[in-house]
């Protein structure tokens, strides 16, 4: 028993492939900087983890109070209302959903399911970090394809698929670029892989931004799975919807691979607190709509505000804005001790980089005037 606390068995006894992960980084909490640089909380402004601006939606809290006097009992570990509601939504059958802790959990459960040593995953340069981790941690090997503008090259994805792969992930919109790829590009990328490959490669389509797009561009995926017996879409509550801090998305795919989904899965991984409150924000159109409109005005100001302090920036399609500034370490230190957290981005291969939430118009406002003191001085 005692080998365990000596450093070199304690390497031989975990995995490589769990020592090898570098953890997420998120973005720093408001009492962490208030804590660090002696700030008043209030004053925080917090543009870096693509969070909704306008809070909960008061459906939700409503929702939520009322669902407390219940928690004493675990949570329908089949989440019917919710299911119910998706649904009726997207015209699929109920054994088409599952249910996720975040649609993080979704992604882990997928890759719990499908990877294992030996089989391969492939994903996108600057896709979003969950893949990387998912993949690693399943101990499965990486194919990450050469980004073409910041964007999904599917034709190179589409290429670097082996007998090995397993799984592909595509994140549209895609966290941290914002890049989107147009929906006749993606469902050419879904016909030829199912003709290719068939269910040897599932397609994990992460659509954690998909309600922050103009409506010229919004595309029914759901058609696309009754289409592709190879494909889970998954879509999250946390960003549009303003419940990051419940925890809860949802993967639609067929029952085959529903049903994968369902046997790794933690039997109560969604609680009841985020049932409830999703689905009274799924039924919430004012508020997504506002959300939307909030969305629209804030990244217009920001490309505004980089545009003219020369900074290049990549047009994004969901609720936050990659811009190039230089010395990105540096330029977040700065914005710190002003009280103004956005995402450095070093760690996605995007070290001149950061990543910026649109937020309210006067916490915009707050980081264009920071970041433009900041580059004066310097
Ligand atoms: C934020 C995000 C998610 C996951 O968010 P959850 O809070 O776990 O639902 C998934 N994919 C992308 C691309 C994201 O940016």
């Amino acid at each position: 028993m005692n080998t365990a606390s000596n450093g070199a068995s304690r390497a031989a006894l975990v995995p490589d492939y769990v020592l090898g992960i570098a953890p997420y980084q998120a973005g720093k909490p408001i009492e962490e900087l208030a804590r660090e640089f002696n700030l008043d909380p209030a004053d925080i402004v917090k543009l870096a983890s693509n969070e909704n601006p306008l809070g909960m939606p008061e459906s939700a809290q409503k929702a939520l109070a009322a669902a407390a006097a219940s928690l004493a009992r675990y949570p329908d570990p089949n989440g019917f209302n919710l299911k119910a509601v998706l649904s009726a939504r997207y015209g699929v059958p109920m054994d088409w959903i599952t249910l996720g802790n975040g649609s993080n959990d979704l992604l882990e459960i997928a890759s719990l399911a499908l990877l294992s040593p030996g089989t391969a995953a492939v994903y996108a340069q600057y896709a979003f970090a969950v893949y990387r981790l998912a993949t690693q941690a399943r101990g499965a090997m990486h194919v990450v394809v050469p980004a073409k503008d910041y964007d999904h090259d599917l034709d190179a994805m589409f290429a670097a698929i082996t007998p090995d792969t397993r799984v592909v992930f595509i994140a549209n919109p895609n966290n941290p670029t914002g890049t989107f790829v147009p929906a006749a590009e993606v469902a050419a990328f879904l016909e030829r892989t199912h003709e290719a490959h068939g269910e040897r490669v599932t397609v994990v389509l992460d659509e954690a931004y998909t309600e922050y797009l103009d409506p010229g561009m919004r595309f029914d995926s759901a058609r696309w799975v009754e289409q592709y017996s190879n494909l889970i879409v998954t879509r999250t509550l946390s960003k549009a919807y303003g419940l990051a801090g419940l925890r809860v998305g949802y993967a639609l795919a067929q029952p085959r691979l529903t049903d994968l989904l369902n046997r790794v899965r933690q039997p109560f991984n969604v609680n009841t607190l985020a049932q409830a409150a999703a689905i009274a924000a799924l039924g919430d159109a004012a508020f997504l709509q506002r959300a939307y409109e909030v969305n629209l005005a804030g990244r217009q100001a920001l490309y505004d505000a980089f545009t003219r302090l020369g900074l290049e920036y990549v047009p994004s399609f969901g609720n936050f804005v990659l811009v190039r500034v230089g010395d990105a370490a540096s330029i977040n230190l700065a914005l710190l001790k002003r009280g103004v957290i956005v995402r450095p981005v070093a760690a996605d291969g995007l070290p001149e980089c950061l990543r910026v939430s649109i937020g309210l118009p006067q916490e915009n406002q707050r980081f264009i005037e920071a970041l433009e003191q900041i580059l004066s001085d310097a």
